[in-house]
């Protein structure tokens, strides 16, 4: 034990209070994410339809292929640029395959990040994060990519690579935890087994991304996704796919 759950302020994640849009606002107001993404269209069409069903006036894509079946007026493939001030979070990871260089242009926006899935394997060394603002979605495997092993219990772990990183960490499971590196740790209510399905884990990247971009702190919006994604889950029943949590989101979020 390295002692650091004494020193940490623990507590369970409880149903989040969402920041109203302006009824005068415009789509940019209501946050857009711009989503970074390589050829796997399925993964990209999750994490995008979930972004906009949680509430983004706006999801916009960079990818190499045109993805089938998105809301078109919500979801649009003019790629944009990284440096566009509008951008409330970038979400690189769903369907990113091998292309490191995404993490590299992600990096050069100063604007929030989400990083999942193969991005989190593609950082390569923690302390690259030091100084930007990202959140990072790693299931155990994906901890373990970045982090290497790691001593103690989960929360020993989430917390540690919260510092290491010196940004929030959603340390993903069936007993999904949200550190912080100031020290604190967010556990989930329990969440149904059901979500071990393919997909599911996109969909988380594309809520939290649209919370960021919606105004919430990284800490916040993280515990918020986790705990809106656990609550799509017990209404999606079981079995789910991953869509049926993104058509539980709108009287979620
Ligand atoms: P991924 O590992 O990226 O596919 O994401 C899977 C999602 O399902 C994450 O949000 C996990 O926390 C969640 N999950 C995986 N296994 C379980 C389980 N046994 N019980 C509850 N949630 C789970
Ligand atoms: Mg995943």
């Amino acid at each position: 034990d390295i002692g650091i759950d004494a020193a940490s302020d623990w507590f369970e994640i409880a149903e989040p209070v969402l920041p109203p849009a302006r009824p005068e606002g415009h789509k940019y107001d209501r946050g857009l994410v711009q989503l970074l993404a390589g050829e796997m269209p399925g993964a990209i069409a999750l994490a995008a339809k979930a972004a906009a069903r949680s509430g983004a006036g706006y999801v916009r894509l960079f990818t190499s292929q045109p993805i089938e079946g998105l809301p078109d007026a919500i979801v649009q493939t003019d790629q944009g640029s990284v440096q566009d001030e509008r951008i409330g979070c970038l979400l690189v990871g769903p369907g990113m395959g091998d292309i490191p260089v995404l993490i590299t242009l992600a990096l050069t926006a100063p604007k929030p990040i989400v990083f999942d899935a193969d991005a989190i394997r593609h950082v390569g060394d923690p302390e690259r994060l030091v100084g930007h603002d990202v959140i990072l979605t790693p299931h155990e495997g994906e901890l373990k990519a970045l982090f290497g092993d790691i001593e103690g219990s989960k929360a020993d772990r989430a917390l540690v690579a919260a510092q290491r990183c010196q940004n929030v960490v959603v340390y993903k499971g069936a007993d999904t935890l949200v550190a912080a590196p100031d020290g604190r740790l967010g556990f989930a209510p329990p969440a149904p087994s059901a979500l071990a399905t393919a997909g599911t884990g996109d969909v988380l990247s594309g809520i939290i991304a649209t919370l960021r971009a919606r105004g919430m702190d990284a800490f916040e919006a993280a515990c918020a996704g986790v705990w809106i994604h656990g609550r799509a889950a017990e209404r999606a029943g079981d079995p789910l796919i991953a869509d049926d949590l993104i058509a539980a989101l709108p009287d979620l979020t």
